[in-house]
């Protein structure tokens, strides 16, 4: 049996990670997971999965709990998020929680000998170097869940690192990749959820359209397979079934494709390096490559430079750019401004090399605090 921590269950990634723990109950079993706003939602997995731990939104719905069920401990807020991760007993901790706020309680379960399936990207992002660190020190497991890089493992598995050449991260172009620039002035929250291939929360889908999600994973991806940015590409491939491809230096490219399912890779983290069935097979069909254009998605370019320049500046470009697309899921601002706020930010930043956890956690803090309150 082995043991699960699960943040963010009641999200997209959560309720699909459930529904594979469910199907195989006899190898898994749920010890804390964190929950959200939704009351129904929320007890709908405690009467399923009886966790020992589990950690609400906010302090108010506690009475919701305690005494419904006295088997569960409840813990809540940011601070409840790390109680689930320091939890006592050793296991693999899901984290997919959306944005800056999964920084920590990854490095608390590292911390107390969990390994990690990340779905968070911005766990890598802010902090991938000190993560790194931690997860050597500490002789944990770190896994992918991004479909994009847990295709990119699959093709290195077994493959001496040394042989690898460059990989290429896929991207489908989001919800306006028929649109040009101009076109983009007057799009509406609606329009900018609708993901052409995905199923997927509002921010991730909101990224996918500025194209910022395949920048942070350009960022995550550096910090998984431990990759130059120079030999990490991206290519626009609309059908969004080859995930990722990893270039060998003997002219061998290894793709991995699958339906657009996220099931898929929650799997293969759950149980690697065991593989499970999986009802529907890819049909296929005609695939199409199209080079990145760097002009209609300048944030991707930013990312790139970003990226490179490391430090402080990912955590200042995602935190601005959090912080902006909530504005715009908010309707406060507009979808190009989404773009004007990350580059005001990054391109007023004074570096800094080499940063502490602390000073990541603050600087994330003090930019989205300036910028809600600017709006
Ligand atoms: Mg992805």
């Amino acid at each position: 049996m082995k043991f699960i921590y699960l943040l963010g269950s009641t999200g997209s990634i959560g309720m699909q990670t459930l529904e594979v723990v469910k199907k195989y109950k006899n190898e898994f079993k749920l010890i804390g997971c964190s929950l959200g706003t939704d009351d129904k939602k929320n007890m709908n997995i405690l009467d399923e999965f009886q966790p020992e731990i589990a950690s609400l939104r906010y302090r108010n719905q506690m009475d919701n709990y305690v005494d419904k069920y006295p088997n569960t401990k409840f813990v809540y807020g940011d601070h409840g998020l790390i109680q689930i991760s320091q939890y006592p007993k050793k296991g693999l901790l899901i984290n997919a929680l959306s944005g800056s706020v999964g920084l920590k309680p990854t490095i608390e379960a590292i911390k107390t000998y969990k390994d990690i399936a990340l779905a968070n990207k911005e766990t890598l992002v802010m902090a991938g170097d000190i993560v790194n660190q931690y997860v050597r020190q500490y002789n944990v497991k770190l896994y992918p869940i991004d479909s994009e890089h847990s295709a990119l493992w699959q093709t290195i598995d077994h493959e001496n690192k040394d042989y690898i050449k460059k990989m290429v991260i896929t991207a489908s172009g989001g919800s306006f990749r028929d649109l040009n620039r101009s076109q983009l002035k007057d799009v509406t929250i609606k329009e900018a959820l609708k993901h052409p291939n995905w199923v997927m929360g509002a921010k991730i889908t909101i990224d996918s359209a500025t194209m910022m999600n395949k920048g942070l994973e350009v960022i995550e991806a550096h910090h998984l397979f431990n990759l130059d940015y120079e030999n990490i590409e991206t290519v626009l491939h609309k059908e969004s079934v080859v995930h990722g491809l990893t270039y060998f230096i003997d002219g061998t490219i290894k793709a991995a494709l699958s339906i657009s399912d996220m099931k898929i890779p929650i799997a293969y983290a759950l149980f690697y390096p065991k593989r499970i069935k999986h009802p529907n097979d890819l049909e296929l069909n005609d695939l199409s490559f199209k080079p990145m254009d760097y002009e209609r998605y300048p944030l991707l370019r930013l990312a790139f430079k970003v990226g490179k320049k490391g430090g402080l500046l990912p955590t200042v470009m995602n935190a601005a750019n959090e912080a902006a697309v909530w504005l715009f899921l908010n309707e406060k601002i507009s979808f190009l401004e989404i773009e004007d706020i990350v580059f005001d930010y990054v391109n007023r930043f004074d570096n800094v090399e080499e940063p502490t956890l602390d000073q990541i956690i603050a600087t994330d803090q003090i930019i989205q605090d300036e910028i809600y309150k600017k709006y």
